[in-house]
């Protein structure tokens, strides 16, 4: 490989159904590793199985990593100059470099139905399609040229094989793992194409693009690596070593336990979205969670799989996009599986909404409120906001973390008034309203100090007197300084708060 190739890196999702949290993830390392070197993000669509194809999967892709701000150099819905880029558009081009093989003598023609490929598994369990066992089956290789002829003229249907050279050592220099070896022994004569539908299959339309798309870097899930001899040769059979791309397979995401591969279901269980976007299966009608629908900010899902298997090399846990372009570097990721640790994305939400201005989460709060039929403004929201976001992971928590700056409380919790609502409650609240009644609230701290003067002076201490209070103005025991409370309700309502609690409880 020339040392100046430019670097061009896809992501190439088969769209069968909503992106798994996986696959965003080797979407960001393809993006970053190619950003932080300068080069191109493609976007191809492998829609060459038929089969398993899902209708709006490819939007639902693209809808998502455009979310996250994952953005793309080229590729369906980008344009570029290597296209067309979804493999269903490009059958004209595998099918002559299906040919081209045949004619090298590489691949072969195999008439084998399915009916004789399960007889010969029957018969043998380990049965593999390879350099020992194709002489017993009916392909190019073992039939005559006429008989071929014959059944390509009467229009059978066949496959095309690679054929593979037993003895073989194939040597994948990973950028993460380092030297992995296989024997191509290993391998069987992989199905490359398809008459019945005229497709080829996943190897080889993968290999021919990433080839033409001048990708210089396949970057992708540890579940490939097994795939990754087979495409050597392929390159090898081509005659394209000189610019065969780098590969890099990238860790497995572990359940949060460590144990096994993380799944959906284990996100069922344990109640946190293994998806980038709310997706219903329109074959199944299986319902899948997303994360910007839970509430996650995109920011925080990207610094949250940034860090999932990969470390910065130090301490640092927030990073913006910018910030990961320039710290990434694939030698840092990790060989080993990253367990899932969901409560960690809930942190860095919680972590980015710390961040973020009060006045533009409150712009997106508004229309809840208004829904509910709460008459606020903007600013106010933002003030409650700086009060109560310290408690709230997702912005949906809002109403349960500061109903009470909106409303007066519409009943006390009792617990809070078996514990905090004394004998001398009443009384103390008489006197507490008759100091707010004095006071303009023109100045919170010079208010404190009045009400910290009469507990004092009367020898209440601040205990009883401010429980009380406080159930009175939140209707149980918990938000933010009583007197930033005050603050944000102002005069009027905080007496009116006071007095239907007295009346209330007595
Ligand atoms: N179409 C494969 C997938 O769905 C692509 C694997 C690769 O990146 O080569 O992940």
């Amino acid at each position: 490989m020339s040392a100046t190739r430019k670097v061009r890196v896809r992501f190439a999702p088969s769209p069968t159904g909503a992106l798994h949290i996986g696959g965003v993830r080797t979407a960001l390392y393809n993006y970053l590793f190619a950003k932080n070197l300068g080069g191109d993000m493609i976007l191809r669509i492998e829609d060459t199985d038929s089969k398993r194809f899902v209708p709006g999967a490819e939007d639902y892709i693209v809808e998502g990593l455009t979310w996250l701000g994952i953005k793309f150099d080229e590729g369906v819905g980008f344009g570029g100059n290597y296209g067309p880029y979804r493999q269903s558009e490009r059958r004209d081009i595998y099918k002559r470099y299906v040919d081209e093989l045949l004619a090298k003598g590489k691949a072969y023609y195999a008439f084998d139905t399915a009916a004789e490929l399960d007889a010969k598994r029957a018969e043998n369990a380990n049965f593999q399609y390879d350099a020992h066992t194709r002489m017993q089956m009916n392909n190019s290789l073992s039939l005559s040229a006429e008989e071929v002829q014959a059944r390509l003229e009467r229009g059978d249907v066949y496959t095309v094989r690679f054929k593979i050279d037993p003895d073989q050592l194939i040597e994948i220099n990973d950028m993460i793992r380092g030297e992995v070896h296989y024997k191509s022994d290993v391998l069987d004569d992989k199905v490359l194409y398809k008459s019945a539908d005229q497709l080829p299959t996943y190897h080889l339309a993968n290999v021919v693009d990433d080839h033409l798309m001048e990708v210089s870097h396949v970057i992708r899930g540890e579940e490939w690596l097994p795939s990754t001899p087979l495409h050597i040769l392929l390159y090898r059979a081509f005659g394209w070593e000189d610019t065969m791309p780098q590969f890099a397979h990238l860790p497995l995401l572990l359940k949060p336990d460590g144990k096994g591969k993380l799944s959906k279901r284990d996100g069922d269980r344990l109640n946190f979205p293994v998806f980038p976007l709310d997706w219903k299966d329109p074959v199944s009608g299986d319902i899948s969670k997303g994360y910007r629908e839970a509430g996650y900010f995109p920011e925080a899902v990207i610094n949250f799989l940034a860090l999932l298997g990969w470390n910065p090399g130090t301490e640092q846990e927030m990073f913006s996009m910018d910030e990961l372009i320039q710290a990434f570097n694939i030698q840092r990721c990790s060989k080993a599986g990253a367990k899932f640790d969901y409560e960690k994305g809930k942190w860095f939400n919680h972590q980015y909404m710390l961040l973020k201005d009060n006045m533009e989460l409150a712009a997106t709060l508004l229309p809840e409120l208004q829904a509910k039929g709460i008459e606020t403004t903007q600013a106010y929201v933002a003030e409650v906001l700086a009060l109560v976001k310290g408690r709230m992971n997702f912005l949906h928590e809002f109403w349960a973390n500061a109903a009470y700056f909106f409303q007066a409380p519409q009943s006390y919790d009792e617990k809070t008034v078996s514990k905090r609502w004394k004998d001398v409650s009443a009384m103390q609240m008489g006197e507490l309203e008759a100091i707010l009644q004095a006071d303009d609230f023109s100045d919170m701290a010079a208010l404190e100090a009045k009400v910290a003067a009469w507990c004092e002076e009367k020898a209440y201490g601040m205990g009883v007197p401010m429980n009380a209070f406080r159930l009175a103005l939140v209707g149980e025991g918990k938000g933010p300084h009583i007197f930033d409370i005050t603050r944000l309700i102002g005069k009027a309502e905080t007496l009116q708060r006071l007095r239907r609690c007295v009346e209330v409880l007595g």
